[in-house]
């Protein structure tokens, strides 16, 4: 019998299974998507500045290459564009169910998915592929809903509000908030940027490549697929620094170091930005824009911990009080929540909030004893700090459609990895963080145990290696008493 899918999830994991599973056979795929239209991050994340910075040439699909990247790292409107792009030039946009958010998902001989407006949706398998950087988190500050001026997140950012002239808290100095401080501290009448953490920065001034560029890009064979590998072995070369943090990492730091020391002639400003912990140990921010912003005569960095937030500003635990008229908070995703809310039932009623109270882990990122036919995209231990997260989701891709064409041709309702499988590889994962830069710090790769959840401890490669071919001796497959009817829309 042909596999039923339903896909949770239209960004670049769900994109990535679609196409994968539709060009080996399987023919009955659905599409669950809560936003109107197919993108994922990338059609919530759009702040001033938001770009990959991920060179494009990696961050794309190894099958849908481009050869006419305008610039080294594209901007949010350009990434949509190419995800959508893609899905339309596979055919798998029409399988897009969209607006619709999965409030749960339950086994019952086959998958049933809940959405929350009330409809059901039934398949075989499931794979869900809703990432780890889709829900905002909000800081815990006392008096936060007492606050009268405007305020949004990064991640829902409000076009209608006008900046101009207004004074700005930014909360938060992630991955995000260097890209947009730099582009509203022009506009603002005075911005204020509240810093729990100093960063490690590198250089990314990414202009418009120059008309010679493209056109070898374009025009000279093997240069495109030379420029990706190219890419793939700089990101690894970053891996390698937070993997040896008192070698190769050092080299790393020193050149990070440098960067920033040109940049930062003021130095007051020098120690307050300094980060204190090892290189690498969070997210190195790419950014030649963010540490100039913060030099504006209009932008002032706050490093005092914000212990109250007022109807007219917000207070700082030296006593301090700043009034602003709106605050945005680039505070980040709950990473580590995965795909909850949504509920997710196995056999017997066990949830895997339960499976995962002492933390989220799964064999290779994506299968969870106790779960059939379940698969998981961007899940536990499968975010990357040095390379492109679209490399391992068609990685990922394959390897979930390995299980399900195992499945097919043994006639199995259900593929379930063996629970031994996934404990070893779970322990082989954490002990390979030992020594490396991602142990000497807090960061959003830990759950609030201290275990690092979100990262994959090693190079892009190595997974390649893991996750290119299913070992079948790893799973169990069964039938099972009662199959799920086709999915109904
Ligand atoms: P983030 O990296 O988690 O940064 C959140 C910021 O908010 C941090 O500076 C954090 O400080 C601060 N913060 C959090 N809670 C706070 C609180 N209660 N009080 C004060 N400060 C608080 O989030 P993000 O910038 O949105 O980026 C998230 C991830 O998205 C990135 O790491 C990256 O993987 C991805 N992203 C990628 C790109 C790209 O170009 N590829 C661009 C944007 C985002 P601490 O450091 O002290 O926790």
């Amino acid at each position: 019998m042909d596999p039923s899918v339903i896909i949770v999830g239209a960004g670049f994991g769900g994109v990535a299974a679609a196409i994968e599973l539709q060009r080996h056979g399987f023919r009955d795929l659905t599409l669950l998507e809560s936003a109107p239209q197919i993108g994922g991050t990338w059609f919530h994340n759009h702040y001033p500045g938001a770009a990959c910075d991920v060179p494009s040439h990696l961050y794309s699909f190894s099958f849908a290459q481009r050869r006419d990247w305008p610039r080294l790292c594209s901007p949010q409107p350009e990434i949509l564009r190419y995800l959508q792009g893609v899905a339309r030039d596979h055919g798998v946009d029409r399988l897009l169910v969209p607006d619709t958010r999965v409030a749960r998902c339950e086994w019952d001989g086959g998958w049933t998915v809940h959405s929350e407006d009330g409809r059901r949706f039934q398949a075989s398998a499931l794979v869900i592929a809703t990432g780890q950087l889709h829900q905002p988190a909000w800081p815990n500050i006392p008096g936060r809903e007492a606050f009268a001026g405007h305020s949004f997140h990064s991640a829902q950012w409000d076009h209608d509000y006008d900046l101009r002239g207004k004074r700005v808290a930014v909360i938060g100095t992630g991955a995000s908030a260097v890209q947009f401080v730099p582009e509203i501290a022009g506009e603002v009448q005075r911005l204020l940027v509240f810093q729990r953490s100093g960063n490690w920065f590198l250089p990314r001034s990414n202009r418009p490549y120059p008309a010679a560029t493209k056109a070898v890009f374009q025009h000279v064979p093997g240069v495109q697929a030379f420029r990706r590998k190219f890419l793939f072995n700089y990101g690894e070369t970053l891996t390698m620094m937070i993997r040896h943090p008192r070698t190769i990492g050092l080299v790393g730091r020193a050149r990070s170091a440098s960067f920033m020391r040109l940049q930062l002639r003021d130095a007051a400003l020098r120690r307050a930005v300094w980060p204190d912990y090892t290189f690498g140990c969070k997210r190195v921010l790419f950014s030649s824009a963010f540490l100039p912003a913060l030099q504006r005569p209009n932008v002032q960095v706050l490093t005092e911990a914000i212990t109250e937030m007022t109807p007219d500003g917000l207070r700082t635990a030296g006593g301090g009080h700043h009034e602003v008229d709106c605050v945005i908070y680039g505070t980040g995703f709950r990473t580590t929540d995965f795909m909850f809310p949504m509920e997710v039932v196995g056999p017997g009623g066990r949830t895997l909030r339960e499976t995962w109270a002492q933390g989220a882990h799964a064999h290779l990122g994506m299968v969870v004893p106790g779960f059939p036919s379940m698969f998981v995209m961007y899940g536990p231990n499968t975010n990357t700090s040095g390379g492109s997260i679209v490399w391992y989701l068609e990685v990922q891709a394959a390897y979930l459609r390995q299980a399900l064409q195992l499945a097919r041709e043994r006639g199995a309702g259900a593929v379930e990895v063996r629970p031994e499988v996934e404990a070893a590889s779970d322990r082989a994962v954490q002990a390979r963080f030992a020594g490396t830069a991602w142990t000497q710090c807090d960061s959003w790769y830990r759950d609030e145990r201290g275990r690092i959840v979100a990262n994959w401890p090693g190079y892009m490669r190595e997974y390649g290696v893991k996750a290119r071919t299913l070992d079948p001796a790893e799973y169990t497959f069964s039938a099972v008493s009662a199959p799920a009817p086709a999915p109904s829309r």
